[in-house]
């Protein structure tokens, strides 16, 4: 056997889960297509709302001390609008927590959980190459690369997103379904502060977050229509950052501009199992959310997480390829997974039906979790991680 373990995909998911079984005794291999991105002094497009129950793993894992703590934002309150007048409130002092979420830049902690794995002496990182032919056997899996190397293993995981190669290659079916709107990301200076407070406004035209970044800046996410996301990123600089300060009814005042606007396609995906003999999905290859909750990262995390602690936990000499110990895993992220697929999918529907009762239906929905502690503070907690 050449390895315990091969990850396809050294995504923010693979990689973590890599290193979270860095001191199991086992030889791992990541499969990565591609170098991450090298983290400049630019602000990165790409931002990610992490759950303090994530930063606490990312912590386990000790990437996150390595983090530049200049360059991490804080969430203490989130205000969040309905299209008619409700609003919905969290704040983090209520909730008995030092902050709801935390904001960091999506090429620095690859780039931190990057250098981590290169100091491992059992983990070997190959990269950039691709996979072309996977074979899950009884006692072995083989997986061909590109280049001509085969590497066997005991078990193989799909770490390796939405459009996941391993998945397909392994013959698990995954339920998609295109939502017809692209996320468009930036980020902004703004001319008032934001007193760490995150925004979110349901709009008729789609879901439009302001996510606090360190000093006078913050990043955004609007899922919208296709088309609208098209017109929104042909615009000129003055006139997307005046259009992006009106959706958000100026509540920050002026926008400029700070890094490139860019736009990925939104979807639903839910793998129909995640685990076979000698194989698992982990992260996006295993489900995908719509990002109005910013927990798809969140909910991967989680799964590598769970992963490594029962690999961890298994009785020594176990196989970890054998399915009976994969189906704990499983098991363990069922409810997680649906409950978060449910949320999310349910939220953006209800928030896109046209007509005055389905608008009356949403916003008093709001405004009643407002008014019932009980409630927001099982929101707050299931979102905390
Ligand atoms: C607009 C937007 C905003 C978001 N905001 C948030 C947020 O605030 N908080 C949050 O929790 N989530 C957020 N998400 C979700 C988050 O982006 C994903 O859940 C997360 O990136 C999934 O990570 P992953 O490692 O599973 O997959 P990916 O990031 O897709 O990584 C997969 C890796 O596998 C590699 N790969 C692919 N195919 C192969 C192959 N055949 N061989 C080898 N390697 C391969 C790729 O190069 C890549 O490195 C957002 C998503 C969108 C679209």
């Amino acid at each position: 056997m050449d390895f315990d373990i091969v990850i396809v995909g050294a995504g923010l998911v693979g990689a973590s889960f890599a290193m979270a079984l860095r001191s199991a005794g086992l030889k791992l291999a990541l499969v990565e297509a591609q170098p991450p991105a090298h983290a400049d002094d630019n602000w990165d497009s790409r931002v990610y709302a992490i759950s303090p129950g994530s930063t606490a793993f990312l912590q386990t894992l000790g990437v996150w001390k390595r983090l530049d703590s200049s360059r991490i934002g804080a969430v203490h309150e989130m205000h969040i609008f309905g299209d008619a007048d409700a609003q919905l409130c969290f704040s983090a002092y209520e909730a008995g927590v030092a902050e709801l979420a935390t904001l960091v830049e999506s090429r620095r902690l690859q780039s931190v959980l990057w250098q981590a794995l290169e100091h491992q002496h059992n983990i070997e990182l190959i990269c950039p190459e691709r996979c072309v032919a996977l074979q899950l056997g009884e006692d072995a899996a083989e997986l061909t690369l590109a280049g001509g190397r085969t590497l066997r293993a005991r078990l193989v995981i799909a770490a390796d997103g939405m459009h996941s190669w391993a998945r397909q290659a392994a013959g698990i079916a995954a339920e998609e379904k295109p939502y017809g709107q692209m996320g468009v990301v930036a980020n902004f200076a703004c001319a008032q502060p934001h007193h760490n407070t995150a925004f979110q406004w349901f709009r008729r035209d789609g879901v439009l977050a302001y996510l606090p970044l360190p000093g006078q800046r913050i990043s955004i996410v609007w899922s919208t229509p296709d088309d609208h996301a098209a017109e929104l990123l042909a615009l000129a600089p003055a006139a997307f950052c005046a259009r992006v300060a009106e959706a958000g009814k100026n509540a920050l005042g002026e926008l400029g501009l700070l890094s490139p606007a860019l736009r990925f396609p939104l979807a639903r995906l839910r793998a129909a199992r995640l685990v076979a003999p000698r194989f698992a999905l982990i992260g996006d290859a295993g489900h995908v959310l719509h990002p109005l909750a910013g927990q798809g990262v969140n909910l991967g995390f989680g799964d590598a997480d769970t992963l490594a602690q029962v690999l961890l936990q298994r009785e020594q000499f176990r196989d970890p390829g054998e399915i009976r110990l994969l189906r704990r895993y499983e098991r363990a992220r069922a409810e997680d997974i649906l409950a978060l697929t449910l949320v999310t999918d349910g939220l953006q529907r209800l928030f896109a039906a046209p007509g005055g009762a389905a608008a009356k239906l949403r916003n008093a929905g709001l405004n009643l979790i407002n008014a019932l502690p009980v409630v927001k503070n099982l929101l707050i907690r299931r979102a905390l991680g």
